[in-house]
């Protein structure tokens, strides 16, 4: 009789929850967040305000990546409501990329050559205090595989496009299911080639990264990409290193793009080691955004001085491939802006 490899006192495998039941649990409340990390009470009242303006959301997976006690975590800044989201700043607007401009049907933005952007859904795993879309009037984009009739007659009736961005929100709150619809749909279109994926899930809740999922995307005839978001090497910590290590086996090309953020990743050795980290995994960083003035997160911005220099020592002490290209959104421009 073989022997067997199951030692008798091993425990059973573990079966990882459900990533919607992870969601489910997510924090939500600013009062237990900062009681999960031991935080003064001084930023209770300003964190609840802040929160009515743009909810707090937070897995609680990501929770853990943060020391207790360090009121500048830089993950807990990406989604600590702040009292200084309230004041209004001079330049900083509730659409400062122009969205509504590109908006050729519903969920449909376009604005640079071969490439369209779908706004899968409005939803998120998390909620980043800087997102230039918080302010996005997501309740009018379709919701039903029927809604996005429009949108499909417009990606099919122009030929020069080659790419389907599906952003969001975060595109990766589709279900499986919803997803392998729309991705089926998108397949139907001949002179469609790739598929681009922006999520921030993979980082925020690793959970997500399913077989299914990576099967959906392995088995479509469109080559598919996938762009990551992480803006701190301590986010790639948790389960976040195996889900990228995931992705990238099942053969994506992964990319990565950061913002840069004050008080998060404004520091040539936080970018150098953000990127060394990616590289490690396999995920190469594709762009260092600068903050899009979106109202509410002014405090975040950092001078576009202070970033070509970090994005200039990167090259000094990193490969050529692991330094990101430094841009800015400008609305109406026909690319990203590189700065
Ligand atoms: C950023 C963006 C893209 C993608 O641009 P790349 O430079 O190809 O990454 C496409 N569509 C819209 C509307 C965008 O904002
Ligand atoms: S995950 Fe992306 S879309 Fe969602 S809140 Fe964060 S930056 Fe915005």
């Amino acid at each position: 009789m073989p022997l067997s490899h199951d030692s008798p006192i091993a425990p059973p495998p573990a079966i990882p929850p459900h990533w919607g039941r992870v969601l489910a649990e997510a924090v939500r409340d600013p009062d237990e967040l900062l009681d999960l990390l031991q935080l003064p009470d001084e930023y209770r009242e300003p964190a609840r305000r802040a929160a009515r303006l743009f909810p707090l959301l937070a897995p609680r997976g990501y929770v853990e990546r943060m020391q207790p006690g360090n009121a500048r975590d830089p993950l807990l800044l990406q989604v600590l409501p702040l009292g200084c989201e309230e004041k209004p700043v001079a330049g900083y607007s509730s659409d400062p990329v122009g969205d509504t401009d590109a908006r050729h049907a519903p969920g449909l933005l376009q604005k640079y050559a071969g490439r369209a952007l779908l706004i899968a859904t409005g939803a998120c795993a998390v909620h980043c205090r800087y997102c230039f879309r918080r302010h996005y009037p997501y309740g009018e984009e379709p919701r039903r595989l029927e809604d996005w009739a429009p949108a499909l007659a417009a990606l099919a009736a122009d030929p020069s496009l080659h790419e389907v961005i599906l952003s969001g929100g975060d595109p990766l709150m589709l279900t499986d299911a919803r997803l392998a619809d729309l991705c089926g749909a998108l397949e139907q279109i001949p002179h469609l080639r790739r598929i681009r994926v922006h999520s921030r899930l993979p980082i925020v809740l690793p959970e997500r990264v399913t077989a299914r999922l990576l099967q959906i995307f392995r088995s479509s005839r469109l080559t598919a990409v996938m762009v990551v978001h992480a803006n701190h090497p301590r986010e790639l910590g948790g389960c976040c290193a195996a889900a990228l290590r995931r992705l990238v086996q099942s053969g994506l090309t992964v990319l990565n793009q950061a913002v840069l953020l004050r008080g998060v990743n404004d520091s040539t050795d936080v970018l150098a080691d953000l990127c060394e980290g990616l590289i490690d995994l396999g995920v190469i960083p594709y762009y260092l955004h600068q903050l899009d003035r979106v109202a509410g997160a002014a405090h975040f911005e950092v001078s576009e001085e202070a970033g070509r220099q970090f994005v200039a020592e990167l090259q000094t002490r990193l490969p050529g491939y692991a330094v990101p290209k430094y841009v800015r959104e400008i609305p109406g421009a026909l690319h990203k802006t590189p700065l």
